[in-house]
């Protein structure tokens, strides 16, 4: 077993107890294909006594979490963004050892998690209700107030990000929590629940239940006794989450996948554009939900985008993520042969690959890595220009006018992010409202990650908003209060 900076409890934790499980999990390195722990492999008793242990919680049969004012919420949630500071060192060099990102990208996602705490800390005792005009006899109010349990189901491309996305809104509005990983990368996960339970969190607040999909996800999307669901994945996973837990009636954010587009026009500032194009692509090996996947490029600059890009390209480097290079492996097997295959079909129907990085130097062998590459000669509606490769595979195409440019930017069932590289205001803001996709960044891509902003997608990209103050009133309900007081 490779040797990890720390070891993290591998067992569920379930009303603030470690739970073993008779069945394991072995979770391997992406960068080595080598073993690196053994987890709880939950299946549907655990999940079952982690509702109970979250209902518990919240009703006030367990702890005292249900008593916790906003304010004493938001405080325990800035103790812990201090705790996961603390440990920042050992989370980044888990979550770079199960992912195979590399480490600068695995140091940001600790940093950004404790910035979820933080932000929501803050943020915690300021969501209010309204009052509301009515006929003179009456006082309407409305009172947010949270669900209850909250079923989180996450993928394995930024544990840590993502749990602090879900968990820190969560538990800011007052609701407790059941948490079920991916079984490719959960180690800074349980890590994180460890560091919980040692800042104080009362008991059943956040539950974590490590598995397999199909065994602990699909019994948490399905249990009746949930208030809400929240599911980061697969659009295909996420219509059989969403199924599940229409039978309940339980309301769902779901935050699916991407095929964003970039929108280069000829007057834009190229430097900034095109370093922005490769980091888009190539962050955590293009395994992104948000990654800026194709380039569409106005026909006037396209021969010096595409030359400029190859030179770029050309120069990109694929190491173990400790090894810090531009670009880390794919998670597992799996994703690389799944994308190898999509790769060969593309060749095979005439598409070029204009350039490609390389494997580092002395990178282990047995990883799970493929090389960063820009496809172009790509027949209109082909499928790498339709499909979410989850790689670092950027497909260019041209346009030759705006009209030109939404039409293909919008020529997906995505609706994700999009990036606008353009100097010109009116088209600006135009680009702005005519690309169908829940964010839109104009000579920006990702406005630095801010969790301050509302995220979220639109079509097959999902529905409902993380992030920011959208994010924290997505695990509220509204309840409407009207006193007749005569
Ligand atoms: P997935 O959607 O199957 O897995 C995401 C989470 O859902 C994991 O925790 C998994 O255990 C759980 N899950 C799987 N099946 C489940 C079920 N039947 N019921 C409940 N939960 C279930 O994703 P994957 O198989 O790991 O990756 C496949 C593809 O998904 C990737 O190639 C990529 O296109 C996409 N993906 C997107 C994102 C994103 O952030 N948008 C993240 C991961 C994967």
């Amino acid at each position: 077993m490779s040797a990890l900076p720390v070891t993290p409890r591998c067992a569920a934790l379930i009303g603030g107890e470690w739970v073993a499980t008779a069945r394991t999990l072995s979770v391997e390195a992406p960068a080595t294909a080598a073993p690196l722990a053994e987890i709880a492999r939950c299946d549907a008793v655990q999940v079952d006594a982690a509702v109970a242990a979250a209902r518990r919680a919240f009703d006030g049969e367990l702890g005292d979490w249900h008593q916790w004012s906003a304010r004493r919420r938001g405080e325990w949630l800035h103790a812990f963004a201090d705790a996961i500071e603390a440990d920042a060192e050992a989370l980044v060099a888990l979550e770079c050892a199960d992912t195979g990102k590399p480490l600068s990208q695995a140091r940001g996602d600790i940093a950004v998690c404790a910035r979820y705490f933080r932000f929501y800390a803050g943020a915690a005792d300021k969501l209010h209700g309204e009052t509301i005009p009515f006929d003179n006899d009456f006082a309407v109010l409305t009172l947010r107030e949270p669900f209850g349990v909250c079923a989180q189901i996450i993928p394995w491309n930024y544990p840590s990000q993502i749990f602090g996305r879900c968990v820190a809104a969560a538990l800011a509005a007052g609701n407790s929590v059941v948490l079920k990983p991916a079984e490719d990368a959960c180690l800074s996960v349980l890590r994180l629940a460890e560091l919980a339970v040692e800042a104080g969190l009362p008991a059943g607040a956040l539950n974590v239940v490590p598995g397999l999909g199909r065994e602990a996800g699909s019994a948490l999307a399905a249990h009746p006794g949930i208030d809400h669901l929240s599911f980061t994945g697969s659009p295909e996973t996420g219509t059989l989450v969403t199924q599940a837990a229409a039978v309940h009636h339980v309301p769902v954010t779901m935050e699916l996948g991407g095929k964003s587009p970039q929108l280069v026009f000829a007057d834009a500032d190229l430097d900034s554009a095109l370093a922005a194009v490769v980091r888009g692509i190539i962050q955590n090996a293009g395994q992104t939900c948000s990654a800026g996947s194709r380039l569409l490029v106005e026909a006037s600059c396209y021969d010096e985008v595409v030359s400029r890009l190859a030179a770029r390209f050309s120069d990109l480097r694929c190491d173990a993520g400790e090894r810090d290079a531009d670009c880390g492996p794919l998670i597992n097997a799996r994703q690389r042969e799944k994308l190898e295959s999509r790769l060969a079909a593309a060749q095979a129907d005439g598409i070029r690959v204009a350039a490609a990085g390389q494997l580092a130097d002395g990178a282990p062998a047995g990883g799970h890595f493929v090389v960063p590459q820009m496809l172009v000669d790509i027949p209109e509606g082909h499928a790498v220009t339709r499909e979410e490769l989850f790689g670092p595979v950027l497909a260019v195409q041209r346009f030759v006018d705006e009209d030109d440019a939404v039409r293909l930017a919008n020529a997906t069932e995505f609706g994700l992010c999009a990036g606008v590289w353009t100097r010109d205001g009116g088209r600006q803001l135009r680009l702005a409202k005519r690309i169908r996709s829940g964010q839109v960044f104009v000579n920006n891509y990702g406005a630095a990650g801010g969790i301050e902003l509302p995220f979220g997608g639109m079509g097959r990209s999902g529905h409902g908003r993380e992030k920011g103050f959208e994010g924290l009133k997505s695990y509220t309900q509204l309840k409407t209060v009207a006193i007749r007081h005569g």
